[in-house]
Order: C-alpha cells, then structure tokens, then sequence
C-alpha cells in the first residue's frame, strides 16, 4: 500500500493472492488492508491537503504531466502486467494504457481552466463573484474490467482540482494499481496527496469511507448493487458522490444500415474485453427480416476470433475474471435456451488443453432471445450476444429504452433523421451513431437511470471534485 509516501504493510502483515485469470497462477501476494490502514490513509490525505490545495494550478499540472509521461514510458511494461492480471489481449491493454494515460494529459490542461463567474447585482453596491474550490478528500474505488483507466479517471481530475485522494482498487487487480502509484510516486506527487489500499474484501474499508467524516467525497466504478449501498452511505453523512454503475447498452440496427458494417462494428464492442465493459451490447435489435443476414455475418465473424491467454498473438478473446463470472454467463445461456434462445454458436465453458486452466468461456450468439429472459434483464459480464427481433422503428425505441439501466447505446443507420431521432429518444448517457468507441478523456463519459450519476472525463469531469462557493460583496 502507498501511504503517505511511503510503501507500507497491512497493520496486521496480511496478505492475499492475485491470480492470473488465464493460468489460474499466482502472481503475486499484496497488502490486505484493514479499515484501520484505510483510516491512516485518509490522515494523510488530510494532512495533505492544504498545502497541495493551495498550489496553483499550474504547480498541480506539471505533476499530471510529469506522471503522464512516465506512464507513457511504461506503456509496455503497464499492458504486460494488465494482461497477466485481468486476462485482455495484451493490444486491448496497450490501448487501456493509452486511454488512462490521455485522462493524465487532459486534466493536466484542465487544471488551468477552473474558472469562477462574475454575476450582476440588482443593488448598486453589491458585487458576486463565484469560486471554485476543491471539495477535500477524495475516497475512490475502482473495478477490475480496467484496472488503469479506470484510476486516472478519478485520480486525475481529482489532483487538477486540489484535492486529495485515497484509493481502493478491485481485489482482482492490485498490481495494475501498484504499478500506477509507482508512476505517481516517480513523478514526486507529494506525499499524502495520493494513497492506495489494497484490501481483499472491500466492505469493511467501503463501511470506513463512507463513515470517515474526513473524506468529503466518494467516486466509484462498479456493479449497481454496490453503488446503491455506497449512495445511501453517502446519504446519511451528506458525502458528495458520483458513481459510474451497470450497463445493458442497445445496439440497434436499422434497416438501411450496410449489415456488414453493423455487424463488424457489433461484434467488436460486444466481445471488447470478453463482454466485461459497462458498455457492452447486451441486446443487439435487428429488423425481423434481416436477422438471417445480419447473424450469418455476424456469427462468421464471431467463428473467427481465437480465445486464449492474452500474451499469446491472434488472442483475441481473453478469460472472464473470475469462477463467479463464469457462472454467471452459464446461468443467463441456460435460462435463454430453456425459454426458446436458439444456440448459433458457442454455449460452452472452453476447456480444451490449457484453457481448462482458466475461466473460459466460448463467445456465443443466440437468437430469438426475448424479454421473458434473463438476459434481455441482466447485465451479463461475459462474452455472449443476445439477437433479437424488432418490427418498426418506434417499437425498437421502446424497447431499447425498457431496461432500469441507461448507460450506453448504439445505433447503426445511413439516414440522419433516423439517427438523429434514436439520439434523442434513446435515454442513455452515450449513444455511439455508426461508432463502436463514443469515448475519450476529452469526452464526458457517464450514465442516466441505475447506470449512475455524474460525469467522468470532459470538462464536466473535473465539476466533481469542486465546490461553489458565492461571495456577495458589498462596497
Ligand atoms: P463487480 O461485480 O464488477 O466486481 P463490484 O461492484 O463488486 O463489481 O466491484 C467494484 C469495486 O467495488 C471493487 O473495487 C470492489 O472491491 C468494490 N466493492 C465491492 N463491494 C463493496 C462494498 N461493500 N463496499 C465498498 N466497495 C465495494
């Protein structure tokens, strides 16, 4: 763990185990932190803060930058260590790297563009001004599915800010955010200002954050379920928040779309990171009479993508997390399958040689998936596309929209009105039109409904982590 500049044990010296999720090796023992480690942290955070606060913003910049260039330095040896931690082929981890690494640069720049307003008064001798200030502590917890990312698009706007951060990665994935405190250390970010526990089970630190009156804010990247229980925490201290939540993304093609362009597209985002992404298709809506087409086209191209372990060339399918994630798919196949899901291809846990060593699972294609079903519901985590039928252009509106969540959706069309209609009738956060990749740090990233609140990335993604304040003056 990285406490207040410094490389520290757990209090207790305990340990867990980081797997490989394609061997089942063990790479590595790190800290198990306790609730009590988390609390030291977060002094140290505190005790930092004034002073890190008070910089100016261009002080706080050339840190951002000087770990962003470290970091691009380490491009390499980062997607390396990714792919032996959470499994994605190792070109999927070198553009992770990338896009962490752009959230370093941007809000390096954005820290110089923290404005305040004036406004006018209606009375002669009052002046308003506004004030941007850091909101103080920042608690942050971060999920595996991107282990980097993920934490500089936290941590950065949190630094440009002047705050401070404590954070606590996924217990599958703390040698990525090791790595990335290296870098955060190497770039001389004070000590205090950033800190990292590692925990292997997170609700006891969780319980710490949300009830350290210290900490002011809490951001968090996770499954619903826990962002809910965090929100009502957040709630009885009255903690700022925002929270990048569960996805079931639409993906929509409409009939005038080329179908091979659509279906490469689909096949791309649907099986990016073996299905783990908040914003993976989980309902792909094809008009009735295309279906054949588009899943022949679709299928073939699925047929063609080789599973294994992400170091490997040509892998471009790499393990599930986890025991549990492969359970979860096997459950959501099942189901579909014994309410009327046909099989197109896949269905099955991969054990040939090596595989059986890892969490495998093959990407699959059903059709005739429909509501009745789990996964027209769930969000599945895993590599498995769901086909469905639709008949009018309102109808598939409809239904794209009938989900709790409201994260990501695409639409696949060559007619602008079409497009421009499903833009604004779809209520999610991001709408890729003919775009597989509708994100960037210079783009704000985030969800409506159970998929969240807040905005990560953009100009928008630094407003987390600042307070207003109003001055009336009177002279
Ligand atoms: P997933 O199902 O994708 O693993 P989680 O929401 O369980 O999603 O995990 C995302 C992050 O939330 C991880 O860092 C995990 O350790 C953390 N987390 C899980 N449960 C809790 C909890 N009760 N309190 C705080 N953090 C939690």
């Amino acid at each position: 763990m990285y406490i207040n500049g410094k490389w520290e044990k757990a209090e207790n010296n305990a340990e867990f185990d980081v797997f490989n999720p394609a061997t089942g090796d063990v790479l590595s023992q790190v800290a198990d932190g306790s609730p009590g480690d988390l609390a030291a942290a977060i002094n140290a955070a505190d005790r930092a803060f004034n002073t890190w606060s008070s910089l100016t913003a261009y002080n706080r910049s050339q840190y951002l930058y000087a770990a962003w260039k470290i970091m691009m330095e380490k491009k390499e040896d980062l997607a390396r260590i990714m792919t032996m931690e959470q499994g994605k082929p190792l070109t999927a981890a070198r553009n992770e790297v990338q896009y962490g690494a752009d959230f370093l640069l941007w809000f390096a720049e954005e820290a110089k563009r923290i404005y305040g307003e004036t406004i006018p008064s209606a009375r002669p001798d009052q002046r308003f001004f506004v004030l941007k200030q850091p909101v103080g502590v920042v608690g942050a917890i971060t999920p595996w599915n991107y282990p980097v990312s993920m934490i500089t698009r936290k941590l950065a706007p949190a630094l440009a800010a002047g705050c401070t951060i404590v954070l606590k990665p996924a217990e599958a994935t703390p040698l990525c955010a090791i790595e990335m405190f290296k870098i955060f250390e190497e770039a001389k970010i004070p000590p205090g200002v950033v800190n990292l526990v590692t925990t292997f089970d997170p609700k006891p630190v969780g319980k710490e954050f949300i009830s350290n009156p210290i900490v002011k804010k809490l951001t968090f990247t996770g499954s619903t379920g826990v962002g809910k229980m965090l929100a009502s925490g957040a709630a009885l201290h009255m903690k700022r928040i925002s929270l990048e939540l569960g996805g079931h993304a639409p993906f929509i093609v409409y009939d005038d779309a080329d179908p091979v362009h659509a279906a490469k597209g689909a096949v791309l985002v649907k099986f990016l990171n073996t299905g783990q992404a908040c914003i993976s298709p989980n309902r792909i809506f094809v008009p009735r009479h295309m279906v054949d087409a588009f899943t022949e086209e679709f299928t073939n191209r699925v047929n063609a993508m080789k599973a294994g372990n992400g170091m490997d060339k040509g892998v471009k399918i790499g393990p599930l997390v986890g025991p549990d994630a492969v359970s979860k798919v096997e459950n959501q196949v099942e189901d579909a399958l014994s309410k009327g899901a046909k099989l197109v291809t896949g269905g099955r846990r991969l054990t040939d040689n090596f595989l059986a060593n890892g969490y495998f699972y093959a990407p699959t294609v059903l059709t005739n998936v429909t509501k009745e079903m789990l996964i027209y519901r769930e969000e599945t985590f895993g590599p498995v596309a769901p086909i469905i039928a639709y008949d009018g252009d309102d109808d598939v509106i409809e239904m794209a929209n009938d989900t709790v969540y409201g994260l990501a959706a695409y639409v696949y069309t060559k007619n602008i009105s079409r497009a421009m209609t499903a833009f604004e009738r779809l209520k999610f956060g991001i709408i890729g039109i003919n775009d597989i990749n509708p994100t960037s740090a210079a783009a704000p990233f985030g969800g409506i409904k159970e998929s969240g609140m807040g905005r990560e990335g953009a100009r928008e993604g630094i407003n987390e982590y600042l307070e207003t304040k109003l001055g009336g003056f009177s002279i």
